[in-house]
């Protein structure tokens, strides 16, 4: 992580808070002693369905047991 007021490239965490989804810290530059935060997060993972003709759609897992019960319907698949 680069400092903002000198760019150098070694700051060290003076502090971390939880807080719900994200995690704060508090960094100190080795370079410059000026301190500065950051905030850590999850990156969601979304999935995209490409479909045969080109469009993209979002995953949506109803569809996958929708698929099945209608090919499962006239076999004696219960
Ligand atoms: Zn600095």
């Amino acid at each position: 992580m680069r400092c903002p007021y000198c760019d150098n490239q070694n700051t060290r965490v003076v502090d971390t808070r939880e807080a719900s989804e994200k995690v704060r810290r508090r960094r100190e530059c080795s370079g410059c002693d000026r301190r500065f935060t950051t905030y850590e997060t999850v990156e969601k993972v979304d999935i995209t369905v490409i479909k045969r003709d080109g469009e993209n759609e979002e995953f949506r897992e109803e569809k996958i047991y929708d698929g099945v019960e209608r090919a499962a319907s006239k076999t004696s698949i219960t």
